[in-house]
């Protein structure tokens, strides 16, 4: 037990951070470390970035803070434009948040109101996917798969619908298209079961993210989500919390497969690290239906202030000016050919799986039958502590509720150099061996 009056969760001792430089990080003692993970896959554009602390600089130097109901504030206005511009205009309005689940949160109450507004207050569900994550908030909890987490709050967690996606490591069926199908089927079989007139909407992230190691799906399930939410007259949510601002190499990870969700929430990657900012995009009709009706009754304290949005400006622009999302696609080639490699001399490294520089390895005891470390292992911990011990940072999971072996995402930030990679992997391969 430390003295610190700070408490987060259990663990061992943590070293001091010092500082930090591009993708590197140096504790106390001066050891380096290499940020694999970006933080919690939020430091996207690396530490110590002078063109995001300018920005950041000249709007504190201007004002820091104005509360929403009292002044319109240009940065605010300027990122909501840019945000839907990042969607083509599919979703055309915007409301901003400071974190991941208040993002989950907002879209939640938002797609509610929305239901209650246009006369079909009957609907009071979710579906989700299990396992999933989608924040810590109560309502973002009650869309999460996620059984430790779920656990002392069941009662309130069990009031949405929760469903397995599409496993293309574990599952048995003739291919991946039968696979989905018959997933898909099960779905529609399980929403019928609850009531199709009960369900609000769909909430899912387009790669599983942190919840499942990287777990993918692929454009048929996703268009056939899409066509089931349209059928049942509900709405589909696509958690971008982790996916978006670049991650997997298109600025939304939905743009991969042309599904285009009616609401979409993005936070971790927006402010990189440097200021907390989240938003939910959503598509007008919903929007203005809430509006006309008494306004969405909802809202935070620290929501699109100045500061905030002028630091998520900043981010975007960085990203276009240094063409990230083409760094993120040569260099998550690099990343997938160089972890499937060690895969092949590491065998317990059962399945590799990403997309751009989202990477997930899912770790097992057997990799012919896929049988998972037993949980009491605590695989995921000792990989991650090897790992930190070689200099470098990995973001690490639990077992999932026995459904999948332990895994870790290797998410370095999307301004990772060709040398920074081979440095990465290389610290990978001895904190393996
Ligand atoms: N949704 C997803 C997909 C996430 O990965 C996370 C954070 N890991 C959240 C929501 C919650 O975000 P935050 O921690 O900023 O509240």
């Amino acid at each position: 037990m430390t003295t610190s009056p700070l408490f987060y969760q259990a663990g061992p001792a943590l070293p001091e951070v010092s500082h930090a430089d591009g993708v590197y990080l140096w504790d106390e003692h001066g050891n380096e470390y290499l940020d694999g993970c970006s933080g919690a896959i939020a430091c996207n554009l690396g530490h110590g970035r002078t063109d995001i602390r300018d920005a950041m600089v000249a709007q504190l130097d201007r004002v820091a803070f104005t509360y929403r109901t009292q002044f319109e504030n240009a940065p605010a206005v300027a990122l909501a434009e840019a945000l839907v511009e990042l969607t083509d205009g599919a979703l055309e309005k915007v409301f901003f948040v400071s974190s991941g689940s208040e993002a989950v949160e907002s879209a939640l109450k938002l797609a509610r109101q929305y239901f209650v507004a246009t006369g079909q207050p009957q609907r009071r569900r979710f579906v989700s996917l299990r396992p999933s994550y989608h924040g810590s908030t109560l309502g973002a909890l009650g869309v999460t798969g996620y059984q430790p987490l779920e656990a002392p709050f069941a009662d309130i967690t069990s009031a949405s619908l929760k469903v397995p996606g599409p496993d293309f490591y574990r599952h048995t069926d003739a291919d991946d298209a039968s696979h989905v199908e018959r997933v898909l089927a099960e779905t529609r079989a399980a929403i019928e079961a609850a009531d199709p007139g009960a369900i609000i909407a769909f909430v899912l992230e387009p790669v599983g993210g942190a919840s499942t190691g990287a777990r993918m799906l692929d454009r048929r399930y996703l268009e056939g989500i899409r066509a089931l939410c349209d059928e049942f007259g509900c709405l589909l949510i696509l958690d971008e919390v982790l996916t978006g601002i670049g991650r997997t190499g298109t600025w939304f990870a939905y743009q991969h497969y042309g599904v285009t969700p009616d609401l979409l929430t993005t936070a971790k990657g927006l402010g990189a690290g440097y200021y907390p900012v989240g938003a939910v995009l959503a598509r007008e009709h919903i929007v203005n239906a809430v509006m006309e009706s008494g306004g969405f009754q909802h809202g935070h304290t620290y929501a699109g202030n100045p500061l905030a949005c002028a630091t998520g400006l900043a981010v975007l622009e960085a990203i276009r000016r240094e063409r990230l999302l083409a760094n993120v696609a040569e260099r998550g080639r690099r990343l997938e050919a160089g972890l499937k490699a060690l895969q092949a001399r590491f065998p317990w490294m059962g399945d590799v799986r990403g997309l751009g520089l989202l990477w997930g390895v899912e770790l097992v005891a057997d990799p012919r039958t896929r049988t998972p470390f037993p949980a009491a292992e605590n695989q995921f911990a000792r990989m991650t502590a090897l790992a930190k011990e070689e200099g470098l940072l990995i973001y690490p999971r639990r077992t999932l509720d026995g459904l999948a072996g332990d895994h870790f995402l290797v998410t370095p930030p999307l301004t990772i150099d060709a040398q920074d990679l081979e440095i990465l992997l290389a610290r990978l391969e001895r904190a393996l061996t």
